[in-house]
């Protein structure tokens, strides 16, 4: 199996002022070790993406972003293009966000033209799926996750630069998570996905993170699975000692479960050069 580097990314979500966001910062740096045990990105609201570039300055931790419009510039009033967020020093976009998807109907086309734009200004992407709980209960996990990755993800993309988040819809938010065999019976399909569209040497390079109400006391057996490679984190995210507690529980499962604590693949080595 490739070696896949761990990943914890932090989704900020609509929340926290210039003030609460350099504290929170601050709290973070004070929690986590100078190495890092797995790659860890930040995703503050587009505002804060500037003076948060500043706060990380120094440690390994990444910056992204949330959203990002398709097109390099123009009459888009209210949208930033992939560019923008390079250049105010984001690593990564997270697009296809269940919320993005729910309130603002983010679909199909939208959301490759958004992957394919992303990747050719150089930013790594956080490709996010999942089923509602209706979806689920109709047994519809899977067709609808496939169908989500088929719509977005095609065999130009450099897959090194992809991490894809599973985030169940009904886990998102809510303190009801994903069992840990629930969480690894998509991740593997989503991996077997992924191998039908990149090949599977480029599929076992690929992190899948998980998503939905991970906390400290549910990270290590959620990422203990094989085929999970990090977390994608809301809620947990905005209290520094939790974040940095996951972060340390992904490392720790990266070694234990996987021994994957390796250099990444050249797509992921790629981003944390951009970085320096
Ligand atoms: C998310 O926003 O991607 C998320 C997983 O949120 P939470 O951890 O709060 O469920």
């Amino acid at each position: 199996m490739a070696a896949r580097r761990g990943f914890v990314a932090g989704n900020w979500k609509m929340h926290n002022t210039l003030a609460e966001a350099r504290e929170l910062m601050k709290g973070l740096r004070e929690a986590l070790p100078k190495e890092l045990p797995v790659d860890v990105a930040v995703c503050p609201p587009f505002t804060l993406l500037y003076p948060m570039g500043r706060e990380i300055d120094g440690t390994a931790i990444k910056l992204g972003a949330q959203n990002t419009h398709f097109e390099a510039k123009g009459a888009f009033t209210g949208e930033l293009s992939p560019a923008m967020l390079k250049a105010a020093g984001c690593t990564y976009v997270i697009i296809g966000h269940s919320e993005r998807r729910q309130h603002f109907g983010e679909r199909g086309d939208v959301l490759r033209r958004k992957v394919t734009a992303a990747l050719a200004a150089g930013l790594g992407v956080i490709y996010c799926v999942g089923e509602t709980l209706g979806e689920r209960d109709a047994r519809m996990t899977m067709g609808v996750v496939g169908g989500q990755l088929n719509e977005a993800l095609v065999k130009e993309m450099d897959a090194s630069r992809v991490t894809v988040a599973y985030e169940p819809v009904w886990a998102i938010g809510t303190g009801r998570n994903a069992t840990p065999e629930q969480a690894q019976e998509v991740h593997a399909f989503i991996r077997s996905r992924l191998a039908l569209t990149f090949g599977p040497e480029a599929a076992g390079g690929m992190r899948i993170q998980y998503g939905g109400s991970v906390k400290p006391d549910n990270a290590a057996a959620l990422m203990g699975c094989p085929d999970v490679d990090g977390a994608l984190v809301g809620g947990a995210s905005l209290v520094a000692g939790d974040f940095a507690r996951i972060i340390e529980i992904a490392g720790t499962e990266a070694r234990r479960h996987k021994g994957t604590q390796g250099e990444g693949t050249k797509g992921q080595r790629d981003e944390e050069a951009d970085r320096r």
